[in-house]
């Protein structure tokens, strides 16, 4: 990555471009071509944008950015969040909002990309999708073991309150998460199975971590839904601050 170096009385601080090449980033492939190239530093929030990107946008993301619980924001930097928008309703893995990177790596590689669509952008759920992709984030600097200690938490939850028969997750999304892995226990033992049910345990309490961030955040993200999981958000919120030392809140001089 080269870099245009921005200097304050002789200090370097961050640069106001950076250029991200395919060598920065293996995790793109022939659909995520245009998430290389120019980046331009937002002064306000610390996110590079795509020199594409609309002023329109870079206020409205920097405005929510700046209102998320602060180790999220601290996540992004951190990493190196770089963004963009596209006017078309989904993002180009197929969702509202997205944040692509090479997780399985160290920090320093993992180079993550928020990719936010008109979908997400022109509607109230613009800062709960924030926090959702942003957590991913903070998600991706948490140890293993802090990890691994959260998810037997979620897990025991689970079996000793709910039952899995009748567990109700905070969304419809994050549910889906669940029933995909609760498939997975009751499967018939093939090869490969183990190592499945783990992925699929994994991306449950990751996806499901992120959407209970973005209600305790925005309590009227996903009302319509009609879930009552107020017990289950309280829970979770007492073994993310156990495990991870997060209290999740927006920031309060912004709300
Ligand atoms: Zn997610």
């Amino acid at each position: 990555m080269s870099s245009n170096t921005v200097y304050v009385g002789g200090e370097s601080i961050a640069p106001a471009v950076r250029n991200v090449t395919w060598t920065d980033r293996p995790w793109v492939r022939r659909q995520y071509q245009q998430f290389c190239g120019r980046f331009e530093l937002y002064e306000t929030s610390g996110l590079y944008f795509d020199a594409q990107t609309p002023e329109h946008d870079r206020q409205l993301i920097s405005l929510n950015f700046l209102k998320l619980p602060t180790p999220l924001c601290k996540a992004a930097l951190y990493l190196g969040l770089t963004v963009s928008t596209t006017k078309n309703p989904s993002t180009a893995s197929g969702n509202h909002s997205a944040v692509y990177g090479d997780w399985e790596r160290p920090h320093a590689q993992i180079s993550p990309h928020l990719e936010m669509s008109a979908a997400s952008l022109n509607s109230a759920v613009s800062l709960p999708h924030l926090v959702h992709e942003c957590c991913h984030l903070f998600w991706a600097v948490q140890s293993k073991a802090a990890k691994l200690a959260y998810i037997q938490r979620l897990v025991v939850l689970v079996e000793e309150r709910f039952g899995a028969a009748n567990f109700v997750e905070v969304s419809k999304y994050a549910q889906d998460y669940f029933d995909e892995w609760r498939k997975l226990i009751d499967a018939p033992p093939e090869f490969g199975i183990a190592s499945r049910r783990i992925r699929a345990l994994e991306k449950w309490a990751m996806e499901s971590f992120c959407e209970s961030v973005a209600k305790a955040c925005c309590p009227s993200y996903k009302e319509g839904e009609m879930r009552s999981t107020e017990y289950l958000l309280e829970a979770r919120l007492l073994a993310m601050k156990a495990e991870f030392h997060f209290e999740p809140a927006l920031r309060a001089a912004s709300q």
